[in-house]
């Protein structure tokens, strides 16, 4: 494990979870060309591009042989000769990630075409408000709108995030990423937090590794915990519109709160492109 390649990643990338490092390997690689996939380090999903192309050995035998295919919507295709999986490379060649077989399909889709929404759709997604990234987030250039939409295909979804983004979707979310064009209407959801608690969930800090916590309570009165940056909440019977942050400050005697972290697992992305327009979701910016 090389100290600097490490903590530059965990640093930078504490908050995504698909991050993983190199595992020890057991010596050189006797392919001549190597992507960590096919070269028995199938963990790692994502290093720093970069660092690897400075550092010997280990990690510089990657930078040597992926092969860059062509510029994407937004940074680079690679590939690796030997096994054909595909990688992406960021728009300032950084952050190398794998693209996951079962997404291929869909980077090529977002790269085709532009994805953003109508004037009238962008109308309504700003009267929902957007939610920043998390202030510890490698990526700024991020926003996110909860809603209910209505698709093309005439489904209504009522846990949906609309994700405003630079990069392509590789997260290994299951099914659930589809592309902004798909979208006929949307309204507000009653699972959605206000925008006010959404917010401050964008700026909780991190109080200890993998805590960032924002109390907020029900109109009932139960209080939660919301781990990191939360849009949607359904917890209970307690649905994020009854969600409010607390009138009065915590009292100092701590209690144990239930944490609620964003249902990732349950949620729908509509992926869209990140571009000029898209700080206008925030009004009160
Ligand atoms: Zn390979």
């Amino acid at each position: 494990m090389i100290p600097s390649l490490v903590s530059i990643l965990l640093r930078r990338g504490s908050l995504v979870p698909f991050i993983q490092i190199l595992p020890p390997s057991g010596g050189e690689s006797l392919l001549p060309a190597a992507c960590p996939i096919c070269d028995g380090a199938r963990t790692t999903v994502r290093f720093n591009w970069r660092l690897a192309a400075e550092t010997p050995g280990e990690f510089n035998k990657y930078t040597r042989t992926l092969l860059e295919k062509k510029s994407l919507k937004s940074g680079f295709l690679f590939e690796c000769p030997t096994c054909g999986q595909k990688w992406h490379l960021d728009s300032v060649r950084e952050i190398m990630t794998v693209i996951p077989r079962d997404k291929v399909a869909l980077v090529e889709k977002w790269d085709s075409a532009p994805s953003f929404l109508a004037p009238r759709l962008f109308e309504k997604a700003k009267a929902i408000g957007a939610t920043a990234a998390h202030r510890n987030s490698l990526d700024q250039d991020y926003a996110e709108v909860p809603c209910r939409v209505l698709t093309h295909q005439g489904e209504t979804i009522d846990k949906c995030l609309l994700s405003f983004r630079k990069g392509p979707p590789l997260e290994n979310y299951g099914n659930s990423i589809r592309l902004a064009q798909e979208i006929a209407d949307i309204h507000p959801s009653d699972y959605a937090l206000p925008r006010e608690v959404r917010t401050a969930s964008s700026r909780s800090e991190e109080t200890r590794p993998g805590r960032a916590w924002t109390r907020v309570e029900s109109a009932r009165g139960a209080a939660f915990n919301l781990n990191w940056t939360v849009n949607l909440f359904d917890w209970k019977g307690v649905l994020g519109k009854d969600i409010r942050l607390p009138a009065r400050k915590a009292e100092n005697k701590p209690r144990r709160l239930p944490v609620i972290r964003e249902p990732m697992e349950a949620i729908t992305f509509f992926i869209a492109d990140f571009n000029e327009k898209t700080p206008g979701l925030f009004p009160l910016r």
